[in-house]
């Protein structure tokens, strides 16, 4: 479908959290910049944009020939389609190259009211396989940001079956879990990452827990906190598979990173008369907590996650090889792998989480004996952290990292002042004798504009080059974003312009070319609110009604039956186990609805694990990814939208249900308030409602397990220690999580306690729910009889809501939590 052109450069597509790190990007070469307003982005630490001043942003952006893409790439609520109305009105009347959208809603809203505005599926939505990338453009996306977790080898797959654009990250940090499905800050303190406020709890130490026993993993304590991308080594891999563009992560670092990592991309991609490892260096001392390919290399369960630093540390420089007191004071002694200057920024290693870490900037530098500024690499010194910092705990053998260059991080910006980017304006003069002559301009971006000069062609009296004297005055462009590139000449032998007509016409094509750069798309009067009454449910009975319970061994399927659930979903980690449990069940209880639960996340090659699902017959399947919802599966299985469609407004729900859907789980972002107001509305009785679990945490490629408990890379050589193993992980507070792998090897990390929506129980039937779901994870089967009869007991009004809270309290046991819903608490 797709045949790449290897010379055709992907965009270097550089990050901006303010108007520094944009300047910086458009200095350092960016082919464009994605940013977000003030509101709406997944970014919202960010200082980001105001959208009052959001067309000067473009203008100076296409001045320069950059593109600039919005970002709306957060999930929205009902009562925030007006603003999000608004801030697609916006986006298109300032003329952005494209928004970036997670939510079906706002991509719905932006094909309605802007149509010819550009829309980008953010990386939010989770797109892994060639089913959600045409899901994506059946959403109106020309461009697909791929989930990082993709290898180059999927990626190509991915390419030769759509003609979609695709954008790959190349550089920064990496989320623990994919993207749009980290549920980690919601959970624990009501800040979503779907709503751009992650809390970074993939950045804190846990402990590892082995079947119930704390397990010794040496230093290591970030045990969820990835290494940095750095893709520079595969840049041109990306590049002959034909991506659209390359995409540098950091919207929340400052105009050093941008400019030190849009420059390592250029040189990278462009790779002639580039010093590639220099500029790679510079750009890890902006930022960087180690760095690898993450994903784009393949799956190595042992190289994304070292475990010892959640945070910059910069470049290595050396290590510690003791301690010397000179002069009455404290020196390190050092061994250096490279140069450090005076006014570094170092960072001695400590042991597990930090302990003992040491670090400060160096005063002074002793190279035998000598104070000095700066020493080379392998030579042996001695380095003075001045008064207040104690060195005693520095150890010999420990790494000793650079966090901060302050002598590069100023070159890097005063390369930036000296050299601010310019737009090469092309110029063709044209014109006979006696006429006014026509300068006519035009950018390698595609702005042009024409001005007629103000003085007719003349013949020139003596001699005199009319080239040069043309190149002399429409040069003169140094108060604008233009340069003077290739000049054309269409005049007659011995032709001459005043040189006063020529200024005028350099600045009268400088101001139009600025002019041009203004630009906005045609929008729609179709409001908000007329796309709301336009939402409506399937013309068909809702689904029928029951108690669910989404088991992950057999034994919590039977008991789950036995207290009474109308059916149950299988979610098991081996299929040929979930075929075996499907016939069990099906032979030993006939009126009870057997549902299967395929994995989250579908990459290339994998939809044979929904074809095997489907092969089972099953009554139900879990629709779990843009994927699954787009291709629809074999089987005539009833299909329910889950809860990782992140479904939060009715216009997505109507969308979902669009799609051969019979039931949408409604996200578990929704607080109390939010999922009442989503539910009271013509889609309440097609909601299948999730009142009690533990809430899936984060869903990641890492394979904590096999991490931790192998030497393996991946499931072919890991020895399977999920088999014989319970992994937990605990948190400082002394929660433990446990961690689950599924048919993909994906693991899941739960909550330690399990969320109840009991308080919303009641006001959901109000709103017509009939459906209701349990989800286990490791609960054995008394505890499965215990809550599935206090929800069906609830249900009967045999139990009011403090009662059923209480009766789900375990002795000793983590109990309930108010989670996201805001709930309970005995
Ligand atoms: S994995 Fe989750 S907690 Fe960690 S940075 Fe990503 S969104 Fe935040
Ligand atoms: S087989 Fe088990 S331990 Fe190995 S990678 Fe897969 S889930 Fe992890």
């Amino acid at each position: 479908m797709h045949s790449p052109s290897a010379l055709c450069l992907p965009e270097v597509l550089a990050p901006a959290g303010d108007e520094a790190a944009m300047r910086a990007a458009v200095a350092a070469g960016a082919d464009a910049v994605y940013f977000g307003l003030k509101d709406f982005n997944a970014r919202a630490r960010a200082k980001n944009f105001d959208a009052e001043e959001l067309g000067q942003t473009m203008k100076f952006l296409h001045e320069h020939g950059v593109k600039g893409y919005v970002t709306l790439n957060t999930l929205v609520f009902d009562d925030e389609l007006e603003s999000i109305e608004q801030a697609i009105r916006t986006c298109a009347k300032a003329g952005v190259d494209a928004v970036i959208v997670q939510d079906f809603a706002v991509a719905k809203m932006t094909r309605a009211i802007a149509p010819q505005l550009p829309i980008h599926a953010s990386t939010q939505m989770t797109c892994t396989d060639a089913g959600a990338i045409e899901m994506a453009r059946e959403l109106g996306a020309q461009r697909v940001i791929l989930a990082r977790e993709l290898s180059l080898e999927d990626i190509a797959t991915i390419r030769r079956s759509t003609d979609v654009e695709l954008e790959v990250f190349v550089h920064g940090a990496l989320c623990i879990a994919y993207s749009g499905q980290c549920l980690t800050s919601e959970a624990i303190g009501g800040r979503s990452a779907n709503r751009g406020a992650c809390a970074q709890a993939c950045r804190l130490p846990y402990d590892l827990v082995v079947d119930g026993q704390t397990r010794d993993v040496g230093d290591r304590a970030y045990l969820l906190s990835p290494q940095d991308l750095d893709a520079t080594d595969v840049v041109s891999h990306l590049r002959e598979i034909g991506v659209a563009a390359i995409k540098i992560e950091g919207r929340l670092k400052g105009a050093d990173y941008v400019a030190a990592t849009t420059r390592l991309y250029r040189a990278a991609l462009e790779q002639a008369g580039h010093d590639v490892p220099t500029l790679r260096d510079a750009a890890q001392q902006a930022f960087s907590r180690g760095a690898g390919p993450g994903f784009l290399s393949g799956i190595d369960h042992q190289r994304l996650v070292e475990g010892r630093a959640c945070d910059h540390r910069g470049l290595l420089v050396g290590s510690v090889t003791g301690i010397e007191r000179v002069r009455g004071r404290d020196y390190v002694k050092l061994r250096l792998s490279r140069s450090i200057r005076r006014g570094d920024g170092l960072l001695i290693e400590g042991g597990r989480a930090g302990e003992g870490e040491v670090g400060g900037r160096v005063w002074t530098i002793l190279f035998d004996g000598q104070d000095v500024s700066r020493a080379e690499a392998s030579s042996s010194v001695l380095s003075w952290f001045g008064p207040d910092v104690d060195v005693g705990l520095a150890e010999p053998g420990r790494d000793v990292w650079r966090t901060n260059d302050p002598a590069l991080e100023h070159a890097t910006l005063a390369g930036i002042e000296r050299s601010p980017r310019r737009t090469r304006m092309h110029v063709r003069v044209s014109g006979r004798m006696g006429e006014l002559p026509q300068f006519f301009a035009r950018t390698d971006a595609g702005l042009s504009c024409s001005v007629e000069a103000d003085a007719p062609v003349f013949e020139a009296s003596r001699g005199g080059s009319i080239s040069d004297v043309l190149r002399e005055k429409l040069g003169r462009l140094g108060d604008t974003p233009f340069e003077l590139g290739e000049l054309e000449i269409d005049l007659p032998n011995g032709a001459m312009i005043p040189p006063s007509s020529i200024n005028r016409a350099r600045r009268a094509l400088a101001t139009a070319l600025s002019a041009s750069a203004v630009r906005s798309f045609d929008v729609t009067t179709i409001s908000w609110r007329k796309l709301v009454e336009q939402a409506a449910p399937p013309d068909r009975p809702p689904p029928a009604k029951g108690l669910f319970v989404l088991c992950r061994t057999l034994e919590q399927a039977e008991a789950a039956v036995h207290a009474g659930a109308d059916g149950v979903y299988l979610d098991f980690l081996e299929l040929v186990g979930t075929g075996a449990a499907v016939r069990a069940l099906r032979a030993a209880h006939q009126h009870v609805e057997i549902g299967v639960a395929p994995p989250r996340i579908r990459k290339p090659g994998e939809e044979k694990i929904d074809r095997y699902l489907a092969s089972l017959e099953p009554d139900m399947v879990l629709v779990r990814g843009l994927g699954a919802l787009r291709d629809g599966d074999s089987s005539r299985a009833m299909r329910v939208a889950d809860f990782s469609l992140n479904v939060t407004n009715r216009l997505s729900a109507a969308d979902v249900l669009s799609r051969g859907i019979s039931a949408f789980t409604p996200s578990f972002d929704l607080d109390a308030t939010q999922l009442e107001r989503l539910l009271d509305s013509p889609f309440g009785p097609f909601a299948e409602v999730v009142v009690h679990h533990p809430m899936p945490l984060f869903h990641t490629e890492h394979c904590v397990i096999a991490a931790l408990l192998s030497s393996g890379k991946d499931h072919r050589d890991c020895g399977r220690p999920c088999d014989k193993h319970k992994v937990s992980l605990r948190d400082r507070a002394g929660m433990i999580h446990p961690v689950e792998a599924d048919v993909g090897c994906r693991n899941t990390v739960f909550h330690a306690a399990a969320q109840s929506g009991a308080s919303v129980f009641h006001a959901a039937i109000r709103c017509g729910v009939t459906r209701f779901r349990i989800e286990l994870v490791r609960e054995g089967a008394k505890d499965v009889e215990r809550i599935v009869s206090t929800y069906r007991d609830l249900g009967s009004g045999q139990l009011d809501v403090s009662g059923a809270i209480r009766a789900l309290q375990t002795e000793g046991g983590p109990g309930v939590v108010r989670g996201s819903l805001r709930v309970l608490q005995a």
